[in-house]
């Protein structure tokens, strides 16, 4: 305390005070001539132009001034030599090193104790900072009128401080009429609550992101927007207030409702060619069923071979129907969550067998093969279905394989699962329609336009192995043949 008071005591003369101010002083202190010879030139100067005081002092100033602005020196010295100051005068001057530095120039005459001017004064700023943040608030500022997002910010209390076009286009209010405001002018009555719950997460230095909100217009329409809210954040580190960018999300909402609309417009007529599916089947299954039965008895009364024959084939076509209504039944069950699936202990070897056998009763050319080790093996489901499952499979491995008549089924206990393939030699299904194979309707379009079907067979079937806990899937090569194979836990 007592150094400092002594330090003052000694600065009390003036020109000491004057000088230390020099020398410390923040910004370039330089005097000159009015020739415009430099007489003094302080540490700051050094630093702002590169220059030692060794190197300029008794040197012209044009030293450092760029060769366009020559001339500016002359005005100078003529406002100077009249007795003027010239302020804040904006100009470029050059570095040691060449590069120019934006500069603000104070500049006051020097007078001699009889009162004439023998010279001047400058006091130049170093201005790059100040630029650079002038030009990046251009750009910001650009960038918030060209956006078509509302960006508005606001106190801590609520009350507008910006408004930008966008929010001018979006709520009909001009900046003028909301700055000064408070926010809750474009906020619906019904909605007051949000802007405490906004404000309150704003205090906490929080960001509100993608807010799906509504605000009301100044014509009292109501526009859907998308809000997100940041801190404003002073020097200090203090939150001082909210930004909001609000985007209009009219036209998204639009399309999600148009979406949801046409999504149920498709889920009604589905449901309609479901309803009808199943109605069409139940009506064609009961005459079906009687022409059926009035061809088993015709089969006993008659005895003519080409007739036998003719009634066989009747038969054998009136079958295919009643399965195919069967299975479009089964897709309307599915539909409608109520395809039952049975849970008895059954050998699963009896019905693969069983199903082999009543494939090659009616294709008596083909030669269908097991490979199994296993005679007997007992898991829990619905035996009907998964020989349903297995007829399917080998149907489909003759329709397409017309070339072949050689099929092989294979059966093995792996692990607790058992595990089934049914293996052709017929024209395959490229790597990239494997997947689609199992969905409803779906049908590999170029390679069996010649094969009638529905495509419903393995949709059904990997629902069936589904409710058994089980996986269906293809192994295929175009061209060489098809394994499906299916697994049901034992
Ligand atoms: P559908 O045979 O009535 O068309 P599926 O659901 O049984 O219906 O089969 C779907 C599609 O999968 C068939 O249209 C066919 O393109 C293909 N596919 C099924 N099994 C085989 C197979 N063994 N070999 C080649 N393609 C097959």
């Amino acid at each position: 305390m007592e150094n400092k008071t002594k330090e003052f005591d000694f600065l009390e003369n003036k020109n000491e005070l004057l000088n230390a101010i020099i020398e410390f002083s923040e910004d370039a202190i330089i005097s000159k001539t009015l020739q415009g010879i430099i007489t003094s030139w302080n540490p700051a100067a050094i630093k702002l132009f590169g220059y030692t005081e060794a190197e300029t002092v008794g040197k012209h100033i044009s030293l450092i001034i760029p060769s366009d602005r020559k001339e500016e020196e002359d005005f100078i010295i003529g406002q100077v030599s009249s007795g003027n100051k010239i302020d804040h005068f904006e100009t470029v001057r050059q570095h040691k090193d060449g590069t120019k530095i934006p500069i603000s120039l104070s500049i006051s005459p020097i007078r001699n104790k009889d009162g004439k001017i023998i010279g001047a004064s400058k006091i130049a700023r170093d201005i790059t900072e100040r630029n650079e943040l002038t030009e990046k608030q251009a750009i910001l500022v650009a960038i918030v009128d060209s956006s078509d997002d509302t960006i508005l910010s606001k106190t801590l209390e609520g009350i507008i401080t910006s408004w930008n076009k966008a929010a001018e286009r979006m709520f009909g209010y001009s900046e003028e009429e909301t700055k000064g405001k408070h926010i809750t002018l474009i906020i619906p009555y019904e909605r007051l609550a949000e802007e405490n719950f906004i404000i309150s997460e704003i205090k906490k230095g929080n960001k509100v992101a993608h807010f799906k909100t509504e605000r009301v217009a100044k014509d009292g329409t109501l526009v859907p927007i998308s809000l997100s809210i940041s801190p404003i954040v002073d020097s200090y580190g203090k939150i001082i207030g909210a930004s909001k960018i609000a985007r209009n999300i009219s036209v998204e909402q639009a399309n999600i409702a148009e979406k949801e609309r046409l999504y149920e417009q498709a889920k009604n007529l589905s449901d309609k060619k479901d309803e009808f599916i199943s109605l069409a089947s139940h009506e064609l299954k009961t005459p079906l069923t009687s022409i059926n039965g009035y061809l088993q008895i015709l089969n006993r009364m008659i005895h003519d071979e080409k007739a036998q024959q003719f009634l066989n084939k009747s038969q054998k076509q009136v079958k295919n129907l009643i399965d195919l209504i069967g299975d479009l039944l089964d897709i309307s069950k599915i539909e409608a969550g109520k395809l039952t699936i049975a849970n008895d202990k059954f050998n699963i070897c009896e019905v693969i067998n069983d199903a082999m056998e009543l494939i090659v009763n009616s294709n008596p050319d083909y030669e269908i093969s097991i490979q199994s080790d296993v005679k007997e093996l007992f898991i829990s489901g619905d035996a009907h279905r998964i020989q349903q499952v297995v007829l399917n499979l080998l149907t489909n491995a003759i329709r397409y394989a017309s070339d072949s008549k050689k099929i092989i089924v294979s059966l093995q206990k792996n692990g607790n699962e058992v595990k089934i393939g049914i293996r052709d030699f017929g024209i395959g299904i490229a790597k990239d329609k494997q997947e689609n194979i199992f969905s409803r309707y779906y049908r590999v379009d170029n390679t069996n336009a010649y094969i009638s079907g529905l495509g419903i067979g393995l949709f059904l079937a990997k629902e069936i192995i589904n409710r058994h806990n089980g996986m269906i899937w293809v192994e295929s090569d175009y061209g060489k043949g098809s394994v499906f194979w299916f697994t049901i836990p034992i």
